[in-house]
């Protein structure tokens, strides 16, 4: 795996999915001699990008191995003047359409003739360097998604749309929690449904990006743009839907740009971490119209399921991994894919630098700070004489109304740890501390939290207390 795609990993953990696909999946990026190229497709990318996410995307290339990340943002000049950069399908690399497969009723053929392969300069590498079609991840196909008693029914669902895209079930609503494999589910209809049929116009938008969209082209007086560009799709996946909770106009315009495309039998498909009913601040009528169409929910996915995942990852990046990792994982790491993937990499990471092969041990000393204790639960006095022990106090200290600097310090490190760590609650922590107010304890939290985000040594010391409070137990 590249620097890249490790970074990518822990990026999109720390910036969130969907910020991750509305800014950060659009760079192209091209990877030379450690250094970092990222070019954005419109000014204002570039520049949200570096105001917003470029110390994210330093750090994350520096936990992903790259010791003094060079990063330049640029802007891809190739790119510049795409309204949605990223939802364009881009046939510039893309396989030529067989002669036999024509566009469907009234599809819009695109620009891409004009963008005939090899013309002008070199392109700035591809990620991975496979073709990337439009902003659908290359990954997430229905060949790399696992199919358990969690999902099997979005499934299902999402091959029935692929095939028939616009006939029977409009919209696809498909809802479920964090990590199951929303936006990996459709964007495997996506890239099916162009399969079949290369000249599809598909667009695949974040909610977020739909708002932003709409704002700027409110703003530069181009909504006409905007309504074709959504409205005259066969294909239109939009993901993450409850981000539209509470704003009015992009509802209405989300609403009728709905009617256009199912009036005109044109697919839709939506996700969402709610079932329609449950979103809030949702206007009725596009609720109601939600749930015209068939709803799926993914559900976590049980062990087996967690087992081929993994399994199935490794596999796909070329990792050793055996039967016993895989369910030693699968068993503690249950909440969502997305988590089961983010421990893969960091095990893999983490065995390539040491050199040491990927064993059960090797695997739970590496988790530790992550995982659950199994043992003795950790008490507040464990974690305050850790943390003392670190940081050579006495436990009257860390106790004590003192408030040296250093004191303070470590008192908010103890009381972030204990909150992690032992989930006690503010009050419980507070009175353990010398009885200090809950909100004592909560300002401890915010200020750790920060610092944590900010600086990697703080962070590295952090983690090595937590490790060590757990690993003690799980020997
Ligand atoms: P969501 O959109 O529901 O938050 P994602 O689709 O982003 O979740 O999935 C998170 C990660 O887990 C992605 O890398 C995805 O490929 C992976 N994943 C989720 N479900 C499956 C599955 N059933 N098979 C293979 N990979 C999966
Ligand atoms: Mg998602």
């Amino acid at each position: 795996m590249q620097t890249w795609d490790r970074a990518c990993v822990v990026l999109r953990d720390k910036v969130g999915a969907s910020n991750f696909e509305t800014w950060i999946r659009p760079l192209r990026v091209a990877e030379i001699d450690g250094r970092v190229l990222l070019s954005a497709p419109s000014r204002f990318y570039r520049d949200w990008v570096s105001r917003n996410y470029l110390a994210a995307i330093r750090e994350s290339l520096a936990v992903a191995g790259c010791a003094e990340p060079d990063v330049r943002l640029e802007l891809d000049d190739q790119r510049q003047g795409e309204l949605f950069p990223a939802t364009s399908v881009d046939s510039g690399e893309q396989e030529k359409p067989s002669a036999a497969l024509s566009a469907g009723p009234g599809a819009p053929a695109g620009n891409r003739e004009d963008k005939a392969p090899g013309k002008g300069p070199d392109r700035t590498a591809r990620r991975g360097g496979g073709p990337r079609i439009g902003n659908l991840v290359p990954r997430y196909t229905f060949e790399n998604f696992v199919v358990g008693t969690s999902n099997e029914f979005a499934h299902a669902a999402a091959r029935a749309v692929a095939n028939r895209p616009g006939e029977k079930y409009n919209p696809l609503f498909i809802y479920g929690g964090v990590g199951v494999g929303k936006t990996h589910l459709v964007n495997a209809i996506g890239h099916a449904v162009l399969r079949r049929n290369p000249l599809a116009k598909i667009v695949y938008v974040a909610s977020e990006s739909f708002v932003n969209d709409m704002i700027s082209a409110l703003r530069r007086d181009r909504m006409d743009e905007f309504k074709t560009k959504f409205r005259k799709v066969d294909l239109l996946i939009i993901d993450d839907v409850q981000f539209l909770a509470g704003r009015e106009r992009t509802q209405e315009e989300f609403f009728h740009t709905f009617n256009t495309l199912h009036e005109g039998h044109r697919q839709i498909v939506l996700t969402s971490d709610k079932f329609p009913k449950d979103i809030p601040d949702l206007e009725e009528r596009l609720r109601n119209r939600f749930e015209w169409g068939l709803i799926a929910d993914i559900q976590p996915p049980e062990m087996e399921t967690r087992v081929a995942i993994l399994q199935k990852r490794a596999e796909s990046e070329g990792l050793e991994l055996s039967p016993e990792v895989a369910e030693f994982i699968a068993s503690e790491v249950t909440a969502n894919v997305r988590e089961l993937e983010g421990v893969l990499t960091r095990l893999a990471a983490m065995g390539s630098l040491n050199g040491s092969e990927i064993t059960v041990p090797f695997a739970r000393s590496v988790l530790a700070p992550h995982l659950v204790d199994r043992g003795r639960a950790i008490t507040i006095e464990d974690v305050q004489r850790t943390v003392c022990e670190h940081f050579g106090l006495s436990l009257t200290e860390i106790r004590s109304k003192k408030r040296t600097q250093s004191l303070a310090a470590a008192r908010q490190v103890a009381m972030y740890i204990a909150r992690k760590l032992v989930r006690a609650s503010f009050p419980q922590i507070g009175q353990k501390f010398g009885g200090r107010d809950h909100s004592t304890v909560m300002h401890a939290q915010d200020v750790v939290e920060r610092r944590l985000a900010e600086d990697p040594s703080f962070r590295a010391a952090v983690e090595a207390l937590e490790r060590a409070l757990t690993s003690s137990r799980q020997a």
